[in-house]
């Protein structure tokens, strides 16, 4: 039965062994057969070779001879002749018949035949010397040293022969390993680079110092940007100038942060040869360089573009999706607060009433637009237009002055625990809505502690952003609800006691500032909302808190409103007028500018900031500002669109709705500011014309 190979013959099939190396250094020796039936002759013999240095063996019969000539190497037989049993011819005889012993020297020593007869036969048995006996020792040491010499030198030129072949055999073999080694490795570089090629990504390796520059950019970009690798590596500032502009700080930032943290991944858009643009995946890592060299960036650079799409259509789907949410949600609670508005004053209408009845009802009317009021800034929250205003608070003291009214909204049956950073905690942030969030983070831990509980807010500094953490001992949420929760009118509460906007405020205002939220609970394990805000490195300002308007005070300035609603308009006039201001009217930029432009005396310009006619409130009072330097501007909006960005601070904005005594403070304290100095103008770089 045939047998598997060992597992060590396997290892390593195609590689030959490698024979060891014949000893050159090994002391050539010969070694000496003495055959002879007699103890003393053969005594005698080896008496007299001894000091030659062979090896000297004895057989007593010219079989042992035999015997031993099968399987040891000998330079000379000395053989006796006249032996019992086989004699020394037969045993010549034999000798010379086997391969293996045929060129072995035979000296014949001998007493007896000493006649030419027995000495030619000698010969012809194959002896090259006959000595006779006794043996002079003088004699046989000259012969033999003649015939060992020669063995010697014969042993000698075969063992050079058999090293030259050796070195032959040795190179042979190394050059045959050498070149499987080289087709292995071309085959594997072959492979590599088909791989490289064939996949649709790029691989690159970078500088690890700005500008990053390309070392290596696989030629497989070719088939994804439209461009050869040479471009890249050859144009140091290539790869980068075909960014998408917007997107460029985000990958100098991603490539400028590997340094640090060893790995990178972004995404960005890169215009190809073909003038589209494709959204690029590229991530990899910092490692030592080719050779040990300095520390390079490898990456690899993946076609994003499908997926991008197919991202962006289901956050268009979902986004469809919350808006109909909305709307629904809007639309039934706008109808709620519509019905109590529209069903008193059509009572109102219809009857009169006692005046105590008559505040009734417009109290109710006034809540329920309150309420519509609040409804609407919860939506601008959430749509992250509202008009913030940033300013740099410590996020400690902020808390530690709001917990008062957090305390009184949880209760007595919740225990609210404060954990403050032993620093200043500076965010830049609007602080109302910074309160906000947190009342509406504090009344759900509330809902979520009927039992009550403990209510943790916790802040400290996390990789550089402010961390507010809040979380409660509650009942916390499952996966189902916790993918929910932002959703503007998602609740689980029943009708009347949730809105469901209460996180979507928290969300929108958290993104509005450039921030984060995260989350996490579990059924049953309570929850923790994370705010994470960016740090402010500048000192906290000193923040007045908002000053409830006690009296209101009029005035008799001339005040131009701008405002394309005529309902509004006409409230804003009455309003206004009302308070003793002489107002001029316009509906939009156009109309105010004739105005602007007339003699006409006017102290204050009260314009709305959206309006039709593509001249938004900002860009008149610019210009208005141009003509009339020293005219006060007092803004007012319900919305900030994207087309109408205020510039922080350039001008006093007031949110819409407004309450009289809000607008009216707002006036005063405008029209009461000592006049406008040639500083403010400098500083709009309008050229001082003096
Ligand atoms: P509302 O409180 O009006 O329901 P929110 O937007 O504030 O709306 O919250 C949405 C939902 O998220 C809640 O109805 C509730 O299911 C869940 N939720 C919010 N905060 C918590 C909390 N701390 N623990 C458990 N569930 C919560
Ligand atoms: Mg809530």
């Amino acid at each position: 039965m045939s047998r598997a190979a060992p597992a060590s013959a396997l290892a390593r099939p195609w590689r030959a062994e490698a024979p060891a190396p014949p000893d050159l250094e090994q002391p050539l020796k010969a070694r000496i057969l003495i055959v002879d039936d007699d103890e003393r002759n053969a005594f005698a013999a080896v008496q007299a070779l001894e000091e030659l240095g062979h090896e000297l063996v004895v057989a007593r019969s010219g079989e042992e001879a035999l015997r031993r000539l099968l399987t040891e190497e000998f330079a000379l037989i000395l053989l006796d002749l006249h032996m019992p049993g086989m004699d020394g011819y037969e045993t010549a005889a034999l000798i010379r018949s086997r391969k293996r012993t045929r060129d072995t020297p035979i000296v014949f020593l001998t007493a007896i035949f000493r006649d030419e007869a027995h000495v030619f036969q000698a010969y012809s048995a194959g002896a090259v010397d006959v000595v006779f006996k006794p043996v002079d020792p003088f004699i046989l040491k000259s012969k033999v040293t003649v015939l060992t010499d020669l063995y010697l030198k014969t042993e000698e030129v075969k063992r050079q022969s058999a090293y030259q072949q050796w070195l032959l055999d040795e190179h042979a073999r190394v050059k045959a390993e050498k070149d499987l080694t080289e087709r292995a490795l071309r085959r594997t570089e072959a492979r590599q680079e088909a791989i490289l090629q064939s996949l649709p990504i790029v691989f690159t390796s970078r500088s690890l110092e700005p500008p990053f520059a390309p070392q290596f950019v696989s030629e497989s970009v070719k088939d994804i940007l439209g461009f050869p690798a040479s471009r890249f590596v050859d144009e140091p500032e290539f790869g980068s100038s075909r960014i998408h502009p917007d997107d460029v700080d985000r990958v100098v930032d991603a490539f400028a942060r590997a340094a640090q943290t060893g790995r990178y991944s972004c995404e960005f858009r890169w215009l190809c040869a073909d003038g589209q643009y494709k959204v690029l995946h590229d991530q990899g890592v910092v490692a030592a360089g080719v050779d040990g060299g300095a520390r390079e960036i490898f990456g690899v650079i993946l076609d994003a573009t499908d997926r991008h799409s197919l991202e962006e259509q289901l956050a268009q789907a979902r986004k469809m999706e919350a808006v109909g949410q909305l709307t629904g949600g809007v639309a039934h609670d706008f109808n709620n607060l519509l019905t109590v508005v529209l069903g008193n004053i059509d009572m109102m209408a219809r009857k009169v009433e006692d005046d105590a009845r008559r505040m009734r009802r417009i109290d109710a009317i006034r809540q329920a637009a309150e309420r519509g009021r609040d409804l609407t800034r919860q939506l601008l929250a959430f749509s992250r237009r509202q008009h913030l205003t940033p300013v740099t608070i410590d996020v400690n003291v902020l808390i530690h002055d709001f917990a008062p009214l957090i305390r009184q909204a949880v209760g007595e049956a919740v225990t609210v625990d404060l954990r403050f950073a032993d620093e200043a905690l500076c965010a830049h942030v609007d602080p109302t809505q910074l309160e906000t969030a947190l009342l509406n983070l504090a009344v759900n831990a509330r809902d979520a502690m009927p039992e009550g509980g403990v209510l943790t807010i916790a802040t400290r500094r996390d990789a550089g952003r402010i961390a507010i953490e809040v979380s409660d001992t509650g009942v916390g949420m499952a996966q189902e609800v916790r993918d929910r929760v932002f959703e503007p009118f998602f609740t689980t509460k029943e009708v009347g006691k949730g809105s469901g906007l209460g996180l979507s405020q928290v969300y929108g205002f958290v993104q509005q500032s450039e921030g984060e939220v995260r989350l996490d609970s579990a059924p049953g394990e309570g929850t923790t909302f994370h705010l994470l805000l960016p740090a402010s490195s500048t000192p906290a300002e000193v923040v007045k808190p908002s000053e409830r308007v006690k009296t209101i005070e009029g005035g008799d300035e001339r005040i131009l409103v701008v405002e394309d609603d005529p309902t509004v308009l006409a409230l804003t006039m009455d309003m206004l007028s009302g308070l003793g201001y002489r107002v001029t009217t316009a509906t939009n930029a156009a109309e105010a500018l004739e105005v602007i432009h007339s003699p006409a005396e006017i102290d204050l310009l009260f314009t709305d900031v959206v309006m039709p006619g593509g001249v938004s409130g900002v860009s008149l009072a610019r210009t208005a500002r141009e003509i009339r330097p020293d005219l006060r501007v007092l803004l007012t909006s319900g919305f900030v669109g994207e087309g109408a960005v205020i510039e922080n601070a350039e001008f006093p904005l007031l949110d819409k709705p407004y309450e009289i005594a809000l607008l009216a403070a707002k006036l005063r304290k405008l029209l009461d500011k000592p006049g406008r100095g040639k500083k403010d103008r400098a500083a709009r770089g309008v050229a001082a014309a003096e």
